[in-house]
């Protein structure tokens, strides 16, 4: 992955600073589904021309590959041989989209189908394949300057970061998120699917064995249920600015 150079308000801030005259941070934002975690970082990377980092693509690009080649969902041991066997890059875009190949095929499309999002929490569960990740992202984040985002970047990817936040929302605001986010891909799912899709994943999440969601030690928390994304980008931006400072 490329990094990015230059530093942008995109939030309208006039208060800028260049990342690149002092010692960059690694920032750790996790949080539940729908919570905003991967537009917000990507803005906050772009303005601090860091690094992003969306964990969250990896598992739903191997989960689209065990889907596609039939792997066993229910089957650990061929899951964690998938992922041993997968090569995943992201390369970031001008339009801070971020494009995921894997074995150098580009799935950045399908990665967020219905079918994905019903499984995924399922694959992430299994430990060796999460161990497989874990050292993609270490490897990709090696001595840069990064934001990084999922369920456990604060936790585990990342102990050490400097700036952890947890994100979250209500589940009402979350699943009506989520919802739009559907119809605006032309998806029109009746609500209360969306709700049992979120809360199936919020359930798995949470209760997994391995790295489960929860907030990191040191981690802030930043609830943005009556926040908007400029909103939630700046209170993310005051906390990094005060580690900076
Ligand atoms: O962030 P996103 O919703 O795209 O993540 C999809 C799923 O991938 C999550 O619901 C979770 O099951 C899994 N995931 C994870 N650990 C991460 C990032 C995502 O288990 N660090």
């Amino acid at each position: 992955m490329e990094q990015g150079n230059k530093t942008k308000s995109l939030s309208g801030n006039s208060k800028q600073f260049s990342p690149l005259s002092r010692k960059g941070l690694v920032i750790a934002i996790d949080g539940p589904a729908a919570s905003g975690k991967s537009t917000t970082a990507r803005l906050l990377a772009k303005r601090l021309g860091y690094l992003y980092l969306d964990t969250g693509t990896m598992y739903r690009a191997l989960t689209w590959k065990a889907l596609r080649d039939k792997v066993d969902i229910k089957n650990p041991k061929a899951l964690s041989e998938l992922a041993r066997s997968t090569r995943i890059s992201l390369k970031p875009k001008s339009d801070l989209s971020i494009r995921v190949y894997l074995d150098d095929k580009d799935v950045t499309s399908f990665i967020r189908s219905p079918k994905v999002n019903k499984y995924v929490s399922l694959v992430s569960t299994v430990k060796e394949l999460r161990e497989v990740m874990v050292v993609q992202q270490r490897e990709i984040a090696r001595c840069r300057s990064l934001v990084a985002e999922g369920r456990d970047t604060g936790t585990v990817v990342f102990p050490r970061a400097d700036v952890k936040i947890f994100l979250q929302a209500s589940f009402e605001e979350r699943a009506k998120r989520r919802w739009k986010e559907n119809k605006e891909r032309g998806l029109s799912l009746a609500t209360e699917e969306v709700e049992a899709e979120l809360a199936n994943r919020d359930r798995i999440d949470s209760q997994r064995k391995t790295s489960p969601l929860k907030r990191a030690k040191g981690a802030i928390v930043i609830d943005n249920t009556h926040l908007d994304i400029l909103q939630t980008v700046e209170r993310m931006w005051e906390i990094v600015e005060k580690k900076m400072t």
